[in-house]
Parts: structure tokens; sequence; C-alpha cells
């Protein structure tokens, strides 16, 4: 039996002139996640990707299907049969390949799409010849055209016919990098690691940058964060990942800064590390898993404060989402257990009693300026310790 994998994208088909150099990203992000599932092929036409296992019975197709549920810019996934391009050939084998699927369903229906159109006969006349023959070989079953529980499917193609019962809704979005390239701030909480996968998810590749105050926050705290970028790597690609020290920096800021902006100041300086590290690398963005007044130091002033710190592009793709809809995601990224753990993140160390709602930002500049914190930023950016975490 010869069978491979169909898979469909989505936005991609909508490119232009430039449509082959997003398949190619694609087509190198499928081969990385597929390096150790054995030899196949991979070739594309007619907006598909065709993946070929070389030897069908030992190829670990659930796996390859989870995997790549998992890659942006599919649209659909779907197992088929190859057989060679003739009704004679279809019906000989649609039967006998479909036999499970069909034994278990009391309606059905056939759609063909024929994209080779050199093919003599048109798609509704092969939908009425396979859909007979399923009625012959099955007496128990009927065709129901509006509301059936099973589509079989045909398409006829350039390379081959393909028999399949349906497709699997792949991860949608772009293909990762094919946006360039973006910095995460991620904490150990809920909302980063789904503001990460939701960019991934438009294409950009990412690197991680994380804030530590040993003692205050734990080597645990640290793990649990590379735990959620290991949860991430099957859908963004491997992550560059930059620890970085902040006790001493959050020690003066609570020495020279007014309690009340001790948030807000944190975070500018946050920023600014991340921007002297992106700048390195031509990293154009920051990616922040903030949510518009879901705390004090989210709100429309907080943020415009915090913005005025960096002149990268910050995104965040939460901004406007609820916590009941970015716990929906972080359960299905499997983030959710491991963002609840309960060890302490750097931003709840020294967390002031009332933090100022609506800081202004020239007040905030002047409580920054009472200390010299470049030196202590230059050398955070020297202490940070960097690794990749891939799978
Ligand atoms: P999260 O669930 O991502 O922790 P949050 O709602 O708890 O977000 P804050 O703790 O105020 O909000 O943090 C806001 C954003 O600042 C985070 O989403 C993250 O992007 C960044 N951030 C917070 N703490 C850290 C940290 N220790 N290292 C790196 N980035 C951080
Ligand atoms: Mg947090």
């Amino acid at each position: 039996m010869n069978e491979l994998i169909l898979i469909k994208y989505g936005e991609i088909a909508l490119k232009g002139l430039n449509k082959g150099s997003f398949e190619d990203i694609l087509l190198r992000n499928i081969r990385w996640r597929m390096r150790d599932m054995g030899h196949f092929k991979l070739r594309k036409a007619q907006s598909t990707i065709y993946l070929e296992p070389s030897d069908c019975d030992t190829f670990d197709f659930e796996e390859a299907i989870d995997r790549l549920t998992k890659i942006f810019g599919i649209a659909s996934i779907s197992r088929a049969l190859v057989v060679e391009k003739t009704l004679a050939a279809v019906l000989r084998e649609v039967c006998a390949y479909l036999e499970l699927q069909l034994s278990m369903v009391r309606t059905f229906k056939v759609e063909t799409r024929r994209s080779d159109k050199q093919f003599p006969m048109k798609s509704p006349e092969i939908s009425a010849e396979v859909g007979g023959e399923i009625l012959s070989h099955f007496p128990g079953i009927k065709v129901d055209v509006h509301n059936p529980e099973l589509i079989v499917n045909v398409e006829i193609r350039d390379f081959g016919a393909y028999i399949h019962a349906g497709s699997i809704a792949g991860a949608g979005g772009m293909p990762v990098s094919s946006s360039g390239k973006a910095m995460i701030l991620i904490s150990g909480g809920l909302d980063s690691p789904v503001a990460a996968y939701m960019m991934a998810k438009r294409g950009l590749a990412l690197e991680a940058i994380h804030f530590v105050s040993p003692p205050y926050t734990s080597d645990r705290a640290l793990q649990k964060v590379e735990t959620l970028c290991e949860k991430l790597v099957p859908y963004t690609g491997s992550i560059k990942f930059h620890c970085v020290p902040f006790t001493e920096i959050q020690e003066a800021i609570k020495e020279h800064c007014p309690e009340e902006l001790f948030t807000v100041i944190m975070r500018r300086l946050m920023m600014k590390i991340a921007t002297t590290i992106c700048k390195e690398s031509d990293i154009k963005a920051l990616v922040t898993g903030e949510s518009l007044a879901q705390v004090a130091s989210q709100t429309l002033d907080a943020l415009y404060c915090t913005d005025n710190s960096t002149d990268l592009v910050v995104l965040r793709p939460l901004i406007g989402m609820d916590k009941t809809e970015i716990i929906k995601i972080a359960y299905q990224i499997d983030t959710y257990e491991t963002s609840i753990l309960p060890y302490e993140d750097c931003c709840t160390v020294f967390t002031p009693r009332h933090p100022r709602t609506k800081p202004k930002l020239y007040f905030v500049e002047k409580a920054e300026s009472g200390f010299d914190f470049a030196p202590l930023l230059e050398q955070a950016v020297r202490d940070t310790v960097c690794k990749t975490i891939t799978l």
C-alpha cells in the first residue's frame, strides 16, 4: 500500500510573486521537525506539499501528523492512499482502504476535486461512480449529501489520484521565520508563553529573554521558564534563551526610586536591557504578554511609559484578550499546568503596595534620573547567560 501525507497551506497560497520563498521556509520547517522520522521525500505542487515516506510500513504516520499540526503555515493535513490516476484504480482501492471508516458509519458522501483538468471525467461523475462502488460493497450504508457521517475524498492531481477520509486542521498562520525574528520577554506566568505562541503563528522566529533575581527567585523558577520554552519549541522552532541577572538593578530601584513607580521603572529597565541585546543581533521587535488593564503596570499610561524606553517595535498580541481567552490557549498549547506552578517571578519581588496606575512619563524619567542605572544595565548585559532550547 502506498500512502502519503497531503499538506495544504492556507494564507501562503494567497501570496503573489514571493509565494515561493514562503513555501521554501515552510518546507525547511517541516524538514527540521521531521528530521528524525526516517526517510521521506517532500515536494510541492498546486499549493500542496506531498510528504512521501520511502517505507510506508515502518513510517510513523500518527507521530508525523501530530508534529505537522504544530507547524505554522499549514491549513490542513490528510493521510491518503496514492493510486494510479484512473477511475478503475480508484474503484479498485477505495473500499479496502477506507473499510474501517465505512463500516462504522451509516451515511457518507463522496467529494472529488480534480485539479488535473486533463482527466477525462468531471468531478461529479467520479463521485457518482465511487459512491456506487461503496454502496455495492457496504449494503447497510446510505448516501447523505447534506449531513454525512463520513466524507470520502478523491483528489485527482498532477502526480496521481489520492483517496482519504478527510483532513485534520493545521495550526494556520505563517511559517516561522517568514516574518523575521523577535525577542519574547518571558516570565513564568500564563501570559507570555501564549504571547510567544501567537507571534510565532504570524511567522516570527523567537529568541527569549528572562530576568532572574536570585536569591529572591529560585532555580526552580528559572527551570520553570525553560520548561515553558521547551513546550513552545514544537511550534516556534529552537529558541535562543537569554537569562539576565536582575537582582542588583531591582535593589537599586527599590533604594533610589519612589515605591509607587517601582514596577513601571523595572519594566522600562527590562525593555532597555532587552533592546541592547536585540540590537546585537538585529532583532527589531519585542514581544510581551501584557493585556490592557489586567494589572496596574498594564494601563494605557503605564504602557506609554514602558514603550518610551525602547525604539523597537513592541508587540503585545494579548492586548485585547480576556484572561479566560488566554487560559484557553494556554491549555491548548500545554503551558497551563507549568505556568500555574507557584514559584516567585522577579516581578513579584518588591511589588509596591500601591502602584501608580497612571504614571506620567515626566515623573518616571525624573525618578530614574536620580540614580545612574547605566553601569548596572551594562553589567547585566555582560553577565547575561545564553543557551539554545531545542527538541
Ligand atoms: P505573565 O503571565 O506573562 O507573567 P503578567 O500578567 O503576570 O504576565 P506581569 O508580571 O506584569 O504580567 O508582566 C508583564 C510582562 O512582562 C510579561 O507578560 C512578560 O512579557 C514580561 N515579564 C514579566 N516578568 C518577566 C521576567 N522575569 N523576565 C522576562 N519578562 C518578564
Ligand atoms: Mg507575571
